[in-house]
């Protein structure tokens, strides 16, 4: 163990390779720059050892020579967040830790945390089951669940952590556990939305629900005022079957929209009815007669068919900001447009996702997500091609979400960014925030857990 905070011990390539039964990344191997990439774009970290374990005795090798060396430990499931790799450090790559095993009569799958989004709803999906997500299917379960999850299901069925049952974890001092109601009940509480905090979860135990009749798709609208201000008061009067994102941007040159559109701002939602063919088509009918459709890919299909294609290779630089707000009036709906209009960037977008139905109905102190009674989440983000312009997109996106902020600082915490510790902390409102640094306290007394969105164990401080 190293004798001060600061020291750190080198770590054994040779050694790790024979201590473990997965596989052990160093530096000079061939795939050593393809396994330090991560979704975000722009962010080149070079970590002295990429770790992919087999199984959870690896994982608790790993958290067990983290802690006595000193080493940065950063965890990745799926890569998409900021913090999935370490400079200098040690990554703990979940990846390759893809079982899943369904029990179709009783409705329940235990899933490693490896899967991705895709592969989980596309597995469970063969049996007309399904445990909501996110909108993406490279997500990977591993993060979006620890932070929440905001899918396609949410209005029906709730967010990720509402139908998380069960969960093995290794903690900082090595030791696996079973979280569930009954058995750590304060850990079960904290990583249902307290992120990657309190250890390494290995294996989730989700609930699943029939969904074997869908209507889905997207919907391209013109992004008018009247378009954007109706399609929010749809959405919400919409029954709980149907979720939906309506990302308003700059089009996209995709092959189907026509190229007067291409550049141009533009509704593309995404329509997620889950439920039967002629009750979906009749939620939809309301958004259909908003304004002739650009185009209108809505069908019956399969749950998992909802998730677009993953783009090969696709790893974006963009500024983004998260925030909840409750209605978006007029003013908001114009800033919207206006700012879309100004913008210089290579894509812009502002996200607006009505909440309510399943997931407000559980009470905020039940799991450490508390913002059960937020109507919309609203995400804004420009994508651009230069690391260099970072400073001058971040100042234009910070404008743009303050124009739209309703006053407070609050945001779902799996899409921030490295915002600073003022905004972990109001992503945990009310008791949450001294309740989730109480167990950290508990469970990660010396934040060995830390590269992450931060709940320092300390009594006082609000971040790293
Ligand atoms: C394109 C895109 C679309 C998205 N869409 C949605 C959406 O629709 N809904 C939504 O809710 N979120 C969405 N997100 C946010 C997403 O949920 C977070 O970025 C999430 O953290 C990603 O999880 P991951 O496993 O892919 O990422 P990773 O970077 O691998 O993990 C994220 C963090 O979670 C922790 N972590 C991951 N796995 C474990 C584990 N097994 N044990 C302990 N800690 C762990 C680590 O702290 C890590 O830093 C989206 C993100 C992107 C980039």
């Amino acid at each position: 163990m190293p004798s001060s905070a600061s020291e750190t011990i080198a770590i054994s390539i040779s050694q790790l390779r024979a201590d473990l039964t997965g596989r052990v990344i160093a530096p000079d191997d061939t795939e050593y720059d393809e396994a330090r990439r991560i979704f975000p774009g722009g962010i080149d970290r070079r970590p002295a050892v990429i770790v992919r374990p087999a199984d959870a005795s690896d994982v608790a090798h790993i958290v067990s020579l983290a802690r006595d060396s000193g080493q940065e430990l950063a965890v990745r499931s799926g890569g998409h967040s900021i913090y999935a790799v370490s400079e200098g450090g040690i990554v703990l790559d979940l990846c390759e830790m893809k079982d899943l095993q369904i029990d179709v009569e009783g409705r329940t799958a235990w899933a490693e945390t490896g899967l991705t989004a895709g592969e989980y709803t596309n597995a469970v999906g063969a049996h007309g089951l399904a445990t909501g997500f996110g909108d993406t299917a490279s997500v990977g379960i591993g993060g979006i669940t620890l932070g929440g999850g905001v899918g396609y299901l949410v209005r029906k069925y709730g967010l990720t952590i509402d139908d998380l049952l069960a969960a093995e974890i290794v903690t900082a001092d090595g030791e696996l556990l079973h979280v569930d109601a009954d058995n750590h009940p304060d850990l079960f509480w904290a990583i249902r939305g307290g992120g990657g905090n309190f250890g390494v979860v290995t294996r989730y135990k989700f609930r699943l629900h029939q969904v074997d009749q869908f209507v889905g798709g997207f919907l391209f609208l013109p992004a008018t005022h009247e378009v954007i201000h109706s399609f929010m008061a749809e959405a919400e009067a919409a029954p709980e079957e149907l979720s939906t994102i309506a990302n308003v941007m700059t089009a996209p040159p995709m092959p189907f929209l026509p190229q007067e559109y291409h550049g141009k701002p533009v509704v593309m939602a995404i329509m997620a009815y889950a439920g039967d063919t002629e009750a979906g088509e009749r939620a939809m009918a309301p958004f259909r007669a908003l304004s002739t459709p650009i185009a209108d890919m809505v069908r019956p299909m399969t749950y998992p068919e909802i998730y677009p294609p993953d783009m090969e290779d696709y790893h974006p630089i963009g500024a983004v900001r998260t925030m909840f707000v409750d209605a978006i009036d007029h003013d908001a709906v114009d800033t919207i447009i206006e700012r879309l209009q100004s913008s210089t960037a290579m894509m812009t977008a502002a996200q607006l996702r009505v909440l309510g139905g399943a997931m407000a109905r559980v009470p905020d102190d039940a799991t450490a997500f508390a913002h059960r009674g937020r109507k919309i989440m609203v995400n804004v983000a420009a994508l651009y091609e230069k690391p260099e312009d970072r400073e001058k997109y971040e100042a234009w996106i910070a404008e743009f979400a303050a124009a739209l902020n309703e006053g407070d600082a609050s945001g779902y915490v799996n899409f921030l960014n490295d915002e600073g510790g003022e905004r972990i902390r109001a992503a945990y409102p009310g008791p949450t925030w001294d309740r989730l640094k109480a167990v950290k306290r508990r469970y990660d007394p010396t934040n060995l857990f830390r590269l992450n969105q931060n709940i320092p164990p300390s009594q006082e401080g609000t971040g790293k």
